[in-house]
């Protein structure tokens, strides 16, 4: 009989003995010099491939002491821009360009990625609620570990390259990640505006403490997210502004001498409530009455729910629970109850509590 993942936690803390061998093998030096590109490679034992391993790429770009930037892509495996300026930074940056290390991930779910899916195929996690993750845990949790245990704790800063992936069009923005220490989120907030987006946003999950975002910023690390519109394909405009920004994050973190020109002042948003999110109360076809970026005021119609099997019947109205900006739309029409439909952010941080 198996031991179940809760007694293995019991084992594994409770033991004197080291750490559990975690099957979790990186097969560049991350601390040479130059430019290198390999694998994370995880044990993995499916039906068809008894001795086998994950392979999820990693590059190296270093040049001597300075300061370390780890940057993923692929989180979510539906969510492309991150993956592309990722590969285009890893086969463009001269090593002699910088000082320090940056680390990519730019396929970092990789089963999800090559699978095209928000979650990973093999465990059927999200991999953005894995963290910390665990070192005997499912693949995706193992990943995670990687990332917290080891990847993480080299670098001072994170950048994490979300998009609204196949569900949802978000407007885009540079995301602050809220941390308990006010300072931690003033030097998030700091590094999101450097970032140039026209839009930075405050999210706070709603306190979900399971993200990539949430494990950096509790390790200490400066941290930065990214929503770069969505809808399961790709977005030139938010591809352009993802590349420059991430130029500007390395200049930021003093690993580049220069960045780009971005958003002078980008307008603050805040996501910070469960009032933001709108979600499907039944099941129909979505029609959207309003865009991405506009003010709405509180009670304003946002959608329309039709049901298509009850021609006479009005179709419902979604109106909106707050004032504010109309932050990220549902892209697929179709919707069944609890579907979150919109997401409507409030003007400024103060007034959130978040500053
Ligand atoms: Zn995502």
């Amino acid at each position: 009989m198996g031991i179940a993942f809760a007694d293995q936690e019991k084992l594994t803390t409770g033991a004197p003995a080291a750490a559990p061998a975690s099957g979790v093998f990186i097969d560049i030096d991350l601390d040479t010099d130059g430019r290198q590109a390999g694998h994370v490679r995880i044990a993995h034992s499916p039906h068809h491939d008894a001795w086998g391993a994950e392979m999820i790429p990693i590059v190296s770009i270093r040049n001597g002491a300075g300061p370390t930037i780890l940057i993923e892509a692929g989180n979510h495996g539906d969510e492309y821009e991150g993956q592309i300026a990722l590969a285009n930074l890893a086969r463009t940056t001269d090593p002699r360009s910088i000082r320090g290390q940056i680390i990519l991930l730019p396929a970092v779910n990789a089963p999800a990625v090559r699978a095209a899916q928000r979650c990973s195929p093999v465990d059927g996690l999200n991999f953005n609620r894995a963290f910390p993750g665990h070192p005997l845990g499912t693949l995706s949790q193992q990943i995670a570990h990687c990332l917290s245990a080891t990847l993480m704790p080299r670098a001072q800063y994170f950048l994490d390259l979300h998009s609204g992936g196949s569900s949802l069009s978000i407007l885009p923005s540079a995301i602050v990640e809220t941390a308990r220490d006010p300072a931690a989120t003033a030097a998030n907030f700091r590094a999101a505006c450097a970032f140039g987006a026209d839009t930075v946003v405050f999210v706070n999950n709603l306190g979900e403490p399971r993200t990539a975002t949430a494990t950096a910023s509790r390790l200490g690390l400066v941290t930065v997210g990214t929503e770069l519109r969505g809808g399961g394909g790709v977005d030139n405009a938010a591809l352009a502004m993802c590349e420059r920004g991430i130029r500007n994050i390395l200049a930021h973190a003093g690993i580049a001498a220069t960045g780009q020109a971005g958003a002078s002042a980008p307008r603050v948003l805040s996501v910070a409530e469960a009032g933001a999110y709108h979600l499907a109360p039944k099941t129909g076809v979505l029609q959207h009455l309003v865009g991405l970026g506009q003010p709405v005021a509180r009670d304003e119609p946002l959608a329309l729910i039709h049901d298509p099997f009850a021609p006479f019947e009005p179709p419902l109205e979604l109106r909106s629970q707050l004032s504010g900006v109309v932050f990220a739309l549902r892209h697929p029409a179709g919707v069944a109850p609890g579907n979150c439909c919109a997401v409507i952010a409030t003007e400024g941080a103060e007034t959130a509590g978040l500053l």
